[in-house]
């Protein structure tokens, strides 16, 4: 018997220490694999935005099973954009991406599940818009790269260090998945 009655003799499993930071040794409750937690930085752009693609991307990423546990809307910081492209910052076009970000709010969010920042990378596409395959976020959306609809970060150390740029550590949720344990829904 599952259910709810299994709640019970499953101590520890909803009130558990929860360990904040960005990766974490996750032992599943009964049977499979542990898996090394790990969080990415995942941003629709202004242009996303105005195209009302915020649920769109959303979806994507909770069908595929990850896990929300940060979003705010925000027009990005000056400052926070030189850090974020601090890497991009003699391009030519450089001047154009600020202007570019700056142009409306941004929705950030922190996405967390096994390989997510190199699975988030395959769902966003090629950065070059044209390139990008059919299926991925900028293969369906987007047609020129300048306005490519979406940012992921591209590293687990990067992904480290864009979380900790554009959120407080207070505004990342570690919640659990209490209504698939307890067996009422399907996972
Ligand atoms: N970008 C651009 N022109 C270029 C290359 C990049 O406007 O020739 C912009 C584009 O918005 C891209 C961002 O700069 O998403 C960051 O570039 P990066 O190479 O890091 O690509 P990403 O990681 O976003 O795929
Ligand atoms: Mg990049």
């Amino acid at each position: 018997m599952g259910g709810l009655l299994g709640r019970a003799a499953l101590p520890g499993l909803l009130s558990g220490p929860r360990v904040p930071g960005p990766r974490l040794l996750v032992r599943p409750s009964s049977g499979g694999s542990s898996w090394t937690r790990e969080r990415t930085l995942v941003a629709v752009k202004p242009d996303g935005v105005q195209r009302r693609l915020v649920g769109d991307v959303i979806q994507r990423f909770e069908r595929r099973g990850f896990k929300l546990v940060g979003m705010k809307m925000l027009q990005a910081p000056e400052r926070v954009l030189a850090e974020h492209y601090h890497d991009l910052q003699r391009k030519p076009f450089y001047p154009a991406l600020i202007s570019y970000m700056t142009s409306g709010p941004v929705v950030a969010m922190v996405w967390e599940g096994p390989n997510v920042v190199g699975s988030s990378r395959a769902m966003i596409g090629h950065t070059d818009s044209a390139e990008a395959a059919p299926g991925t976020i900028r293969g369906d959306f987007s047609i020129h790269i300048s306005r490519n609809i979406i940012h992921a970060s591209d590293s687990v150390e990067g992904a480290q260090r864009e979380i900790q740029l554009w959120f407080q550590s207070s505004e990342l949720v570690d919640w659990a998945d209490e209504v698939h344990q307890s067996g009422i829904y399907p996972p």
